[in-house]
């Protein structure tokens, strides 16, 4: 064969394969109507006794030199690439990704703007024992110009004979130092029926590790005008903790603050591992800012100055770490809490890590 004929041979093959090309494509549109009409009309998008149908046309028509099982096998594909794209048409981007929404969701903390791109810092007890205690962390905030002081009231703990918190009267002291000293405060709610009795008194829901998939909770906090940070659950994947936010926004709740807070391994030397590359990974699929917290992640105090430094650097909008005026006597998370000094320290630490707005 001469290289005129090969060139032509290669020629045709080339105007087959787009004549197949437009062929598939325009099967692909009719398979995306067939779709819209099964969608309106709700019946299932697998029909195999039309697929049957469809491939015994294929072998009864078949006229070679294809084997008919070769091209059945062909023709599966085919009809399985249309399936799922009517399955894509269907799967609607979910409320909280990017590709609905690609710009930046910011929460607006009393002025603290948490997604701005800068980074912010919340502190404070792990929880509220007295006022006392509170307004001595709040004190130390407010000197370093912060705004956003943290303190559990209903605390969710490992044994039912520990500490369960102060409950509504630990959210009453919360509210009267945020008032003092000019701060939003951020508290766990454990409970959907208490939410609407705590916003009275707080300015961030949290949602604790334990609950990500309380979806009565998720539901509760999205049907409210409040934001909420949402931590990432101990042994949630960044696709369950992405989906845990959609529970809160599909309520018509947007303003979400995911936090890692590290996820259990066979790891011992930390509480938790802290799982950085979350970090990057939330900011690329959601719209939603992302901090860090370095307590629980840890459970270390020599360990949060380098968390915190590594959350800053790979994109973090924001680090939580536990301040008490004396860990050693906490009433929780005794060992990782920093003291006043250790806190400023810290801070300093980080100021000069990276320059850090006040
Ligand atoms: C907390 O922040 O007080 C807390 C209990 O954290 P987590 O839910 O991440 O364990
Ligand atoms: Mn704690």
């Amino acid at each position: 064969m001469s290289n005129v004929e090969l060139d032509q041979l290669r020629e045709q093959l080339d105007d087959v394969n787009l004549k197949l090309l437009t062929l598939l494509n325009e099967r692909a549109k009719i398979v995306k109507e067939i779709g819209k009409v099964k969608e309106t009309q709700g019946v299932n998008r697998f029909d195999p006794v039309r697929e049957r149908y469809m491939l015994d046309k294929i072998a009864t028509e078949n006229e070679g030199p294809f084997e008919t099982s070769t091209l059945q096998h062909i023709f599966k594909e085919i009809f399985k690439a249309g399936l799922e794209l009517q399955e894509n048409d269907h799967r609607k981007a979910l409320l909280v990704s990017r590709k609905k929404k690609p710009e930046n969701t910011i929460v607006n903390l009393k002025g603290e703007m948490i997604g701005d791109g800068k980074p912010h810092f919340i502190f404070g007890p792990c929880a509220v024992e007295s006022y006392e205690q509170t307004a001595k962390v709040a004190e130390a905030v407010k000197a370093r110009g912060l705004k956003l002081l943290r303190g559990g009231a209903f605390k969710p703990r490992t044994s039912p004979y520990d500490f369960q918190g102060l409950g509504l009267e630990g959210l009453k002291i919360l509210k009267k130092v945020a008032t003092e000293y000019d701060l939003a405060v951020i508290s766990e709610i454990v409970n959907p029926a208490d939410i609407e009795e705590a916003i009275e008194y707080i300015d961030v829901i949290q949602i604790g590790a334990r609950n990500m998939q309380n979806f009565e909770l998720l539901k509760a906090a999205g049907s409210v005008n409040k934001p909420v940070l949402l931590k990432r659950g101990l042994a949630a994947t960044i696709e369950e903790f992405i989906n845990a936010a959609e529970y809160i926004n599909s309520r018509g709740n947007g303003q979400i603050i995911l936090c890692e807070r590290g996820i259990r391994t066979y790891e011992k030397a930390t509480r938790n591992t802290l799982d950085i590359s979350a970090v990057p990974i939330l900011k690329q699929e959601t719209h939603l800012p992302v901090m860090v917290d370095v307590t629980h992640s840890t459970g270390r105090r020599d360990l949060l100055l380098p968390t915190a430094k590594a959350a800053l650097a790979i994109g973090a909008d924001g680090i939580m770490a536990e301040v008490h005026p004396d860990p050693a006597v906490a009433l929780s998370d005794s060992a990782q809490q920093m003291n006043i000094e250790q806190f400023n320290h810290f801070l300093d630490e980080l100021h000069a890590f990276m320059p850090i707005k006040a």
